[in-house]
């Protein structure tokens, strides 16, 4: 295995002295605050536990107050123009505040600023920023904020992304946790710009993944969600190193681990092998989400997507025969530019015959370097609005019938803490990963317990204690 794909100890070690010293500084003041603020996927999520983790080691304790945190720090994305726009409205929001708090630290980081243009754009019309850092300078966060300390700095390169193992990590979760199993991407879909702000595929070694979810385990943790673009392609940038549907069996052997997920399988490279490694294992939960983004060969093709209509569906059967209770979930783009009104139809015959549980649902974004954003679009903002509707509404009235369907059974539940929306309610999820809204003490937290569902609402489930 080549070792150029990873940071090495020495610049691990330089990173440690650079936590160190602003530690220092840190302990001569009262109660240094830091808040990050996160944009977009999962991955930037566990992203940002990193980021957290490295700011405790540093002495920061994490606040949700941006007006008075010392550091404030965007993690971004640039999957959509709409994240990028809230982005640089909540980064220009916070112009007077450091005109009145000089001292303080706002970084910007992530994929929206590993475009170059697009960190250039901050860097011009938002000079009260004092770090930009891209997706590939995120093990160096504790070095480029003690420069940021004496001088700004805008550091996004462009060169192969590499692993950085053992960055201190700090979980927003008690019971469960999100574990990066690769990262990057290869497969260039036409719309798509995580490859250019991500890099290319790498795998971390099973050994790292499976010795950080044997602490997580050893921490109480119960539940991991293994993490990648496209997970089926674990390994193959590797020599020698076991496929994904192995990792996930070694994944399961570990004590204390109750339930295993994961995010993101590629329709075009889903295996036998995954498939009945999920069936024969009762800790994977009964639970997918494979991206088809369209129904129609033609825009299938135009996404560069690798796979048809019926290769997809042929999947989806096989998944329903092996595992007759899996949840299925998908993301599908509206209004891809070469998408006609019948294209678009057969994206509601595609979700009606699946049935999805649930359905992550996007108008198409133009992206600036793309293949697809030098396609003039075959239909008006109107129309592509109008099919939007028709796609929520199609997709509403199937999930709450499928969400029906388990009104009156008794079935596991995962109490993860108080519901966010009302705190009278306990709130759980299901091996399906569906949410259970109940009444109960906050000592059920953390544990397995049995649900007996009364009601289905498209979203959630409510049910009682059995
Ligand atoms: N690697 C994952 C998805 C990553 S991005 C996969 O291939 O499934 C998450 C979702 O954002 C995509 O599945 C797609 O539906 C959506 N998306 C990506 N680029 C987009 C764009 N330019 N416009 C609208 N939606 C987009
Ligand atoms: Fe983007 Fe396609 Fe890669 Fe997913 S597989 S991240 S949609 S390029």
């Amino acid at each position: 295995m080549s070792d150029s794909k990873f940071v090495t100890c020495e610049e691990l070690e330089k990173q440690n002295t650079f936590i160190q010293n602003i530690k220092e500084l840190n302990s001569l003041k009262k109660c240094p605050t830091a808040c990050v603020i996160t944009y977009g996927c999962q991955q930037n999520e566990n992203d940002s536990e990193r980021l957290k983790g490295m700011l405790e080691a540093m002495g920061y304790s994490m606040t949700e107050n941006r007006e008075t945190a010392d550091v404030v720090i965007f993690n971004t994305c640039a999957v959509r123009e709409n994240a990028e726009m809230k982005l640089r409205g909540n980064v220009g929001a916070l112009k007077s505040l450091k005109r009145k708090r000089k001292d303080m630290i706002i970084a910007v980081c992530g994929c929206m600023v590993q475009q170059e243009k697009e960190a250039e754009i901050l860097n011009k019309k938002f000079k009260h920023i004092d770090l930009i850092f891209g997706t590939h300078s995120l093990y160096r966060f504790p070095e480029l904020l003690y420069k940021s300390l004496s001088e700004r700095i805008i550091d996004v390169v462009d060169i192969p992304g590499r692993i950085a193992e053992g960055i201190p990590v700090s979980h927003d979760d008690k019971f469960k946790a999100w574990v990066s199993v690769m990262y990057g991407c290869n497969n260039f879909c036409s719309y798509c710009v995580v490859p250019y702000v991500r890099g290319r595929e790498r795998s971390r070694k099973h050994e790292d993944v499976i010795n950080e979810i044997k602490t997580l385990a050893e921490n109480g943790y119960v539940e991991v969600t293994l993490l990648g673009q496209n997970v089926n392609s674990y390994g193959n940038d590797s020599e020698n190193e076991i496929s994904f549907a192995e990792l996930l069996n070694e994944v399961c052997k570990i004590d204390g681990i109750k339930r295993v997920r994961f995010a993101t399988s590629h329709p075009k490279d889903i295996s036998d092998e995954l498939i009945d490694v999920m069936a024969a294992n009762s800790k994977i939960c009964p639970q997918l989400h494979l991206p088809f983004q369209s129904g129609s060969n033609k825009v299938l093709k135009d996404m560069n997507r690798g796979y048809t209509r019926e290769k997809y569906l042929d999947t989806i059967r096989k998944v329903k025969e092996k595992i007759p209770n899996i949840a299925l979930s998908s993301d599908v783009i509206v209004g891809f530019p070469t998408e006609s009104n019948d294209d678009f139809e057969e994206t509601i015959s595609l979700l009606k015959e699946v049935e999805y549980d649930s359905l992550f649902t996007f108008i198409y974004s133009k992206r600036r370097g793309t293949v697809a954003a030098k396609i003039e679009p075959v239909l008006t903002a109107d129309e592509v609005e109008k099919n939007f509707n028709k796609l929520l509404e199609t997709q509403n009235e199937i999930s709450k019938r499928k969400n029906e369907a388990f009104v009156g059974k008794i079935i596991e539940v995962f109490v993860e803490g108080r519901s966010k929306n009302n705190d009278l309610f306990l709130q759980g999820r299901t091996p399906e990963n569906k949410i259970v809204n109940f009444s109960g003490p906050d000592t059920l937290i953390g544990k397995l317990i049995n649900v007996k569902i009364t009601d289905a609402k498209t979203w959630s489930l409510d049910g009682e204690i059995a």
